[in-house]
Parts: structure tokens; C-alpha cells; sequence
């Protein structure tokens, strides 16, 4: 019996936009949920590796770390899920299951993590295939519950975007009467200001452009605060606990340090390159104030952020896009053009 192949698109060399492709699916083994994808968020994460930014994308690529499906079929070990359930994979789908962070939930930051897509199977050594797929075939210890109360299309950027913006959150204890800060609004920004929110703290959202100030608010910030205009930065000295800094290119974190209290945190969740201009040691030390780097969150946080949002009624504001434009979705957010999460609408693979 020939296994039927499984219809994606990819990125086939570098910067390539990902276009209609075909692999051969792993054979499903005894922990394994087998998923139809209904749906897969778009991560700027996915554009960095099509033009391999990092430098170890291996093409064919197929990107999307976002996923919400339906289970298909489940292998004879799997007893969380069956058939018909609505399902999330995010951006793990393997760890090695025996270190310090496994055993503690922090799959994330195991060294031998396996990424959704561009990663390496720890049985076969084959290459992981991501999202913009119309099935995926992942260990059940990395798939999530979706609750009937979320939308599942707007729910698969809780994957990404959400999980990353509420790991740090929880992890410093954010609690009613705590003052947090978000830096940016984009898709983390936006879900940021939503969580820190629901937790019950008092919302600045800073963000570079006076017309966002409007929206900032609709998203639930208290206040907005123009970055580029020093005498509202100057207002704000000294005033928060936390920061939740999401902007995920080079930019100075001295101006957003000065702004949190004594003992306050800056969470650094959206930039991997070097801090440049350097950081300040005066205003870390004489205020015990410290910048703290977060990365997604393990599985059972991915299910309790999940839930989270069913409890509080939290979505993440999605554009429902047709694969076939994906290039042109790229564009738009190499521009910051999208509100703010293009979300891949599945059905669009199988009509092209
Ligand atoms: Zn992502
Ligand atoms: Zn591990």
C-alpha cells in the first residue's frame, strides 16, 4: 500500500515565496495524533527562515507553527484525544522528555526540542514539516485541547503569539494593581495588552505612531505613551513594574528601563539580536530593576493559555488569508501592514 502524499506549500530555496509542494507523510506511531489542519497562523518566525535569516533553514521549507485541526486518527497509546476533537500544535512537536525542563513542562528550553517545522525527528531523522499543510502527524504530548468557547481560526495565534506574550506574564506573578508596560503592537503587542489586562493589571501600551493611540485603547490599554516624544517618556519615568518589550528588531531598551520602578522587570520577548545601544548598568543597579528574556512556553502552559482565553473571552484579531497569497501576505507584514495575524484558511490548499 502507497502512503498518499501530503499536499503543503514550501519555500524551495532561499526567499522563494512557499509554493504548492508534496512530501510523504511519517508513518503514525503509537503516541502520535494524526490532524487535518483547518487552520495555521502566520509568524514573521516563517519568514525568517524562507529567507533562511539565521542561516540553517534547510529548503524545502515548510513553515507554520500556528496550527489548529481535527483529529483524524490517534495511535494505540493516545488517551487524551480521539476523533473529531479540535486541536493546537505551536512551534514544539518533541523533546528529549528526560531533562530538568521536561520534567518540569519547560519543553521549550530542553536542548534537545524538536521545532514544528525545519527541526529534526528524534526517531527518524527526518526533517519536520510545519503548518501550511493540509495535515500534520505529532506526538500527543504536544498537542493541545482547543475549548469550544474560542474561535478556532483566531485561536491559532494563541500558539505563537499568545503563548509567548503569556509565559512571562505568569511567570513574574502579573496581579491586579501591578502597572505593565507593552512595547509595541503588532500580533504579541496586541495580545500582550489583552493578557496583562485580563490579569488584572493597569495597561501602558508605548507605541512609535499617534495613530495608534485609538487602538491601543480598543485593545484594552489604559494609557498609550508616544515613544518618540520625550516629555510623555519623561511622564512615565519610573512608573512600572513590568515591561513586556516585543519589537523584534535592534532598538534601544534604556529609554523603557527608566520607565520601570524600583524592583521592576523589562521581559524581553521579541529581539534575538545583540542589545544595541548597550544597556545602562546605573539605572539596573541602583533600582534593582533586571531584563528578563522569555521564549514561548512549555505544554501545559500552552493548554492554560488557551483556556485562559476561553475564560476571559480573548482572541487574537486575525485577516483570513488564501494560501495561494502568500507572497503578497509576507509583503504586507515586512511593512507592519496586517491587524494582526494573517491566519491561512486551509481549505484555500485544497481548491488550488
Ligand atoms: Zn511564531
Ligand atoms: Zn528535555
Amino acid at each position: 500500500m502507497s502512503t498518499p502524499q501530503t499536499r503543503a506549500y514550501a519555500a524551495l530555496s532561499v526567499g522563494s515565496t512557499p509554493e504548492p509542494w508534496q512530501y510523504e507523510p511519517r508513518q503514525p506511531r503509537p503516541d502520535d495524533v494524526s490532524i487535518e489542519i483547518l487552520y495555521c497562523g502566520v509568524c514573521h518566525t516563517d519568514i525568517h527562515f524562507v529567507e533562511n535569516d539565521w542561516g540553517f533553514t534547510q529548503y524545502p521549507v515548510v513553515p507554520g507553527h500556528e496550527i489548529i485541526g481535527r483529529v483524524t486518527s490517534v495511535g494505540g497509546e493516545v488517551t487524551r484525544f480521539k476523533e473529531g476533537d479540535l486541536v493546537g500544535v505551536g512551534c514544539m512537536v518533541d523533546s528529549c522528555r528526560e531533562c530538568d525542563c521536561c520534567e518540569k513542562g519547560l519543553e521549550q528550553y530542553c536542548a534537545g526540542g524538536v521545532w514544528t517545522y525545519n527541526g529534526v525527528d528524534r526517531h527518524d531523522g527526518r526533517v519536520t514539516y510545519g503548518g501550511y499543510s493540509e495535515r500534520v502527524i505529532v506526538s500527543d504530548r504536544f498537542v493541545v485541547r482547543v475549548p469550544d468557547a474560542l474561535d478556532p481560526a483566531a485561536a491559532a495565534p494563541i500558539l505563537c503569539a499568545g503563548i509567548t506574550t503569556y509565559s512571562p506574564l505568569r511567570h513574574v506573578g502579573v496581579k491586579p494593581g501591578d502597572k505593565v508596560g507593552v512595547v509595541g503592537m503588532g500580533g504579541l503587542g496586541h495580545m500582550g495588552i489583552k493578557f496583562a489586562k485580563a490579569m488584572g493589571a493597569e495597561v501602558t501600551l508605548f507605541t512609535r505612531s499617534a495613530d495608534k493611540v485609538e487602538e491601543g485603547k480598543r485593545n484594552g490599554a489604559d494609557h498609550v505613551v508616544i515613544s518618540t516624544d520625550e516629555e510623555q517618556m519623561k511622564q512615565a519615568a519610573g512608573s512600572l513594574n513590568y515591561i513586556l518589550d516585543t519589537v523584534p528588531v535592534e532598538h534601544d531598551l534604556n529609554p523603557y528601563i527608566a520607565c520601570l520602578a524600583v524592583d521592576g522587570t523589562c521581559l524581553l520577548v521579541g529581539q534575538l539580536t545583540p542589545l544595541n545601544p548597550p544597556i545602562e548598568a546605573f539605572p539596573l543597579v541602583l533600582g534593582r530593576r533586571s531584563i528578563l528574556g522569555s521564549a514561548i512556553g512549555g505544554m501545559p502552559e500552552t493548554q492554560e493559555v488557551l483556556d485562559f482565553c476561553a475564560e476571559h473571552g480573548i482572541s487574537c484579531d486575525i485577516e483570513m488569508l488564501d494560501i495561494r497569497n502568500i507572497g503578497d501576505a509576507y509583503e504586507r507584514m515586512k511593512r507592519g501592514d496586517v491587524r494582526y495575524r494573517f491566519v491561512i484558511d486551509m481549505a484555500t490548499l485544497k481548491e488550488g
